[in-house]
């Protein structure tokens, strides 16, 4: 396996003083609901050719990798985070514009979210590709209670052409899940992407595995992804998105021909509205930043104020770490944060 995750780019160790909040890649991230996104890093093994995020050796935008490296620090902001929101019971998801396998903290930062007594579950997101049996029940042990897995093809060879990895193989992945909803008290939810024209006949004999095998114990055991074109995702050529309208008709049918639910809603996992993390700025805004590291992307730097990180967009050059400059807040959505020098 290429155990080389970065090639070229540089990783950046995301450290205090800089906050968890603000920034799409990594920290937590609040879309106002009772559910915290928690992000630890930006790696990732595969470089799947649908990838909406441009994860992998193979990206093309990418000129930072994030690791949280202080899983501690990671979970101070989450514990920040829960207690600005108000909440007495709260959900963690931890995935990532990345895979949250290659985390190095993983069980660490599992076991310490079970220790809180306000977390109310906590679920990750895999495409797989690390996972092994003993991790799975390190994960299981430290209080993982579900793994979401996109799992894409079951045919070895067009997962491997997925996956955009050679080494990739998918029967691996299957033995483990396998492993999981047999041996492991965790339960496991089968995310695949579907891509229209690419993997239409994988998707029916997904279904046909994962009610075979048992998962779904305490949650809906499928979760059917739409392929989405992204600013910077990987887009295939000659495939076109599916409409919203064509995507649910055929998961409606699915559901009458193989009696499960595919439609899913935020209630099916006891998803409900939030008071928000404080939002600290306004669309437009002028501000004052301070640079504070390199950025996710080529031409970006990382900058921090009022207690939140933002991404400075349209830079050219090393970021000038230590400098103020002043910038125009671009977007302000779900608290995350993007500006431009002006
Ligand atoms: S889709 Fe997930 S597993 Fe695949 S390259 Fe992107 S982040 Fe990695």
């Amino acid at each position: 396996m290429n155990s080389d995750f970065t090639l070229a780019r540089k990783v950046f160790d995301v450290k205090p003083p800089i906050p968890l909040i603000g920034h799409v890649a990594f920290g937590i991230i609040d879309r106002g609901t009772n559910l915290l996104q928690i992000r630890p890093t930006t790696l990732c093994p595969l470089s799947c050719i649908f990838c909406s995020v441009d994860a992998g050796p193979r990206t093309r935008w990418r000129a930072t990798e994030y690791v949280v490296g202080d899983v501690d620090y990671l979970l101070a902001w989450f514990e920040w985070a829960v207690e600005r929101k108000g909440l007495g019971k709260v959900h963690a998801y931890i995935d990532a514009a990345g895979d949250p396998l290659t985390y190095p903290h993983i069980v660490e930062l599992v076991a310490k979210l079970r220790e809180m007594p306000f977390v109310e579950t906590i679920a990750m997101e895999t495409h797989g590709a690390l996972l092994t049996e003993e991790l799975a029940e390190e994960l299981d042990e430290a209080g993982l209670d579900r793994l979401n897995l996109s799992l894409d093809a079951l045919d070895p060879e067009l997962a491997r052409t997925l996956s955009g990895a050679p080494w990739f193989d998918v029967r691996r992945v299957i033995e483990v899940a396998e492993y999981v909803i047999s041996s492991l008290h965790m339960d496991l939810l089968v995310a695949p992407v579907w891509v229209p024209g690419v993997n239409d006949a994988e998707i029916p004999k997904i279904i046909e595995w994962t009610l075979n095998v048992g998962a779904g114990k305490r949650w809906p055991p499928l979760g059917i992804q739409k392929y989405e074109l992204h600013k910077y995702g990987r887009k295939l050529k000659g495939v076109k998105p599916m409409s919203w309208r064509a995507f649910y008709s055929a998961l409606r049918k699915w559901e009458e021909q193989y009696g499960v639910k595919l439609v899913l809603t935020p209630r099916d996992f006891d998803i409900v509205k939030a008071k928000r993390v404080p939002i600290v700025f306004r669309r437009f805004e002028k501000v004052g930043l301070k640079i504070v590291g390199p950025g996710w992307l080529k031409g970006q730097w990382l900058a921090t104020a009022r207690g939140r990180v933002v991404a400075v967009v349209g830079v050219e050059g090393d970021p000038p770490v230590g400098q103020s400059v002043s910038a125009i807040v671009l977007r302000v959505k779900d608290g995350i944060y993007v500006a431009h020098v002006s």
